[in-house]
């Protein structure tokens, strides 16, 4: 069996992951899986695929994630989604992950679909909270579970003291480890870390990483981490938004030194976000030195 804990605990040096999202077409599909393909090889400690608003994505990631478990070396990680779902949905797709090979479950509450911020509304038979995905996703079978946290806070938490209570309640009813979601200063990440730990949990805290190759990807990291950007980050990126090459240098230059903090820091496993595209993280991989040594070794550029 596949388990993410396994893989991360069985690690003696530093190791990452890989995020794709469900592809929205047979193109999508065709570079989600050349991507999956140019990273099998650099040997991650798992790979994930997100879970969408409902419909033909959701249908993606679970027809995806099952190929990976049957098809590929990787350890596959579906994310799954309390949204719209009732208690005896969610069970068929934990018990259809298991059917296919798939053990590990990134169980998330999800957002209402259209508005992020809208009114949660809980599926009539469905349910509230990401703490009770967890403890359904247990119940199910010999799952590895994992949740995720915030750095700066859920954006609907009133505090982080409110928001380290829940977040430590969902990894107690179950979880192995926690993602956290994207963040501009390894401290910010440390922080967390360190409420978690002071709060009496000693669960796995794992930095989600987005590679900053283009503006639009610096947009998303600030959208999703729900934080101003520090204003050195600004002034190193802003200048070169005109300029792709220099953009994409400077913005990989930044998160290797975000990357290597954390990883001085005793961080075990980092996290990217791939965007269906493997160039920019496997050049990561590479500069970080965290290719495993089962993976095969790097292409050496020709003179
Ligand atoms: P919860 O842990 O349930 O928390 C939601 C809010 O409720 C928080 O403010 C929390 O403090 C509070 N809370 C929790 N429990 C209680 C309680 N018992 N009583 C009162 N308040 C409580 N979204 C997708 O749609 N698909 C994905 O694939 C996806 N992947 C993600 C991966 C990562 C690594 C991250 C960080 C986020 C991802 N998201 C995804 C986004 C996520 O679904 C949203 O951020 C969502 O708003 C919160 O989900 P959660 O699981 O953290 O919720």
């Amino acid at each position: 069996m596949r388990r993410v804990a396994d893989r991360l605990n069985g690690s003696d040096r530093p190791t990452f992951s890989v995020e794709f999202f469900p592809p929205r077409d047979e193109a999508d599909e065709a570079i989600l899986w050349r991507s999956i393909r140019e990273l099998e090889p650099l040997d991650p400690a798992y790979m994930s695929i997100t879970y969408g608003a409902g419909g033909t994505s959701r249908e993606g990631t679970i027809r995806n994630i099952a190929r990976v478990a049957t098809d590929t070396t990787l350890v596959p990680m579906a994310h799954l989604t309390a949204v719209n779902h009732s208690v005896a949905e969610l069970r068929n797709v934990i018990g259809h992950f298991a059917a296919v090979g798939v053990h590990n479950v990134l169980a998330l509450r999800g957002d209402p679909p259209g508005d992020p911020m809208g009114e949660w509304v809980a599926h009539p038979e469905g349910l509230h909270y990401a703490e009770e995905l967890v403890r359904l996703t247990r119940e199910l079978g010999d799952f590895c579970v994992g949740v995720s946290a915030f750095p700066y806070g859920h954006p609907r938490s009133p505090d982080l003291e409110t928001d380290t209570h829940y977040l430590v309640r969902k990894l107690r009813a179950g979880a192995d480890f926690a993602i956290a979601q994207l963040f501009f200063e390894a401290d910010d990440f440390l922080r967390l870390r360190d409420r978690v730990a002071a709060a009496g949990c000693d669960a796995l805290m794992l930095p989600g990483i987005m590679p900053l190759t283009t503006p639009k990807t610096l947009r998303k990291t600030i959208e999703l981490s729900g934080a101003t950007p520090p204003a050195w980050l600004t002034e190193r990126l802003d200048p070169l938004s005109d300029d792709p090459k220099a953009f994409r240098a400077e913005g990989l230059n930044v998160i290797t030194e975000l990357c290597e903090r954390l990883l001085r820091e005793g961080v075990p496993e980092l996290h990217f976000y791939t965007f269906n595209r493997s160039k920019a993280t496997r050049e990561l991989v590479d500069r970080l030195g965290l290719r495993s040594p089962r993976a095969e070794p790097a292409l050496t550029t020709r003179p």
